[in-house]
């Protein structure tokens, strides 16, 4: 008997979490392994934000189901956020709490694709928007960036991939892997190109607050009414306040959007769950103090190792402006090695040099490496000595 649809079948498992598993079973073989292929701040959850959880639990509310589109108070938070980083109000009925910003992705292409729509990622992009949007029966049509452009895409390139089929246009900005943070100017050129082309904008703005050395984001959907009433924006507490485990995501936009996506929701999760919703108020509302905290550690791990990197043979390097990835194009490096796959580059490099990095073959990248930084500095120094080591051998 098949057990299993062709769908699924043909569906790829994450690179990042297939490169962690690896990493792991070596370790665990007794392997000296430097695992840098987590997306996950490595900080801890700030205690406040525990703290709201466990209230939540000995006060007895943690118990039930909530509504399924999210608490209202924890809407009201998401609220006062969305005016203190995004400066414009929104509506409660524009809002929809999820289990991650990765289930608020779903729900978007799920509530939006027919048949055979097209939605336009660039790459390099995050490894789930290909298969989501297979998922919910769509077709993603890839535009590649150059890492010459800084990884950013240009309207002539967006232009060329439209087709009458064209219903979404994808944003990730600060981009996982590429760390890229397009500039106001350049939002507000592809925005204006989204309402002329009548195209819905789906802006994963997961990284926002993590942007570095001076860089800003730019909200796309803040830079006009036009562009916001079409823009769907993803958010979530995962990057920002260290908290990947208690899965939570938000989507803010269109009203009608928003209710499709909580009917989804609704027949699928029920809702985020209980506990995790009370510890987001909390992380809403002002867990800023420890956000800055892991904000300077970002930073200074990004300045510290972006030049060692850079000075590998081989490796060359765009220096990010946010999220916390350095994703080094490695084709001369892969050369010197007699290496023509990435893949096998990324697996030689962890077999021998002891250092586990994500092959950019599943961020539809062939010739770059994704490297996380969100471990402590000292072990990313030593990962950055091996790989040398290991290059100049
Ligand atoms: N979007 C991007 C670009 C990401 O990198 C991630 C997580 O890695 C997500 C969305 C999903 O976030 P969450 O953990 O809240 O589901």
């Amino acid at each position: 008997m098949k057990k299993c649809s062709d769908f699924v079948l043909k569906m790829d498992e994450s690179v990042t979490l297939a490169a962690a598993n690896r990493a792991k079973e070596l370790k665990a073989q007794g392997r000296d392994i430097i695992d840098l292929t987590l997306g996950q701040p490595d900080f801890p959850t700030p205690k406040k934000i525990g703290e709201a959880a466990i209230a939540a639990i000995e006060n007895g509310k943690a118990s039930f189901y909530t509504q399924a589109g999210g608490l209202p108070e924890l809407k009201t938070a998401v609220q006062g956020y969305w005016q203190r980083f995004y400066g414009y109000e929104i509506d409660k009925k524009e809002i929809l709490i999820t289990t991650g910003a990765k289930f608020a992705l779903y729900t978007y292409f799920m509530a939006t694709l027919d048949p055979d729509d097209e939605v336009i990622i660039p790459a390099p992009y995050w490894v789930s928007y290909v298969d989501q949007v297979k998922m919910a029966g769509g077709k993603p049509v890839i535009v590649k960036a150059q890492q010459e452009n800084h990884f950013k895409v240009t309207v002539e390139q967006l232009e060329a991939a439209k087709t009458n089929k064209t219903k979404i246009l994808l944003l990730n900005s600060p981009s996982n892997p590429t760390g890229m943070v397009y500039s106001k100017e350049e939002l507000k050129h592809i925005g204006e190109w989204a309402v002329a082309n009548d195209l819905l904008i789906l802006a994963d703005d997961i990284y926002h607050q993590l942007v570095y050395n001076g860089a800003e984001f730019t909200a796309i959907s803040s830079l006009s009414d036009k562009i916001r009433e079409r823009t769907m924006v993803i958010n979530g507490a995962s990057k920002t306040y260290a908290m990947t485990g208690w899965r939570i995501g938000v989507a803010v936009g269109d009203s009608e959007i928003i209710s499709a996506m909580t009917k989804i929701a609704s027949q699928t999760t029920s809702n985020p769950t209980a506990v995790a919703q009370y510890a987001a108020i909390e992380a809403f509302s002002g867990a800023d103090e420890d956000f800055k905290k892991m904000h300077a550690a970002f930073e200074e791990r990004l300045n510290v190792i972006y030049p060692k990197l850079a000075e590998i043979s081989g490796f060359e390097v765009v220096k990010p402006s946010g999220a916390f990835y350095l994703f080094p194009k490695v084709l001369e490096a892969m050369k010197i090695k007699g290496y023509d796959d990435v893949t096998a580059f990324t697996t030689a490099i962890l077999e021998e040099a002891g250092v586990a990095l994500v092959t950019g073959a599943g961020f539809g990248a062939k010739e770059n490496v994704r490297l996380s930084y969100s471990t402590d500095l000292e072990t990313l120094e030593e990962a950055v000595r091996r790989i040398k080591e290991w290059m100049d051998a």
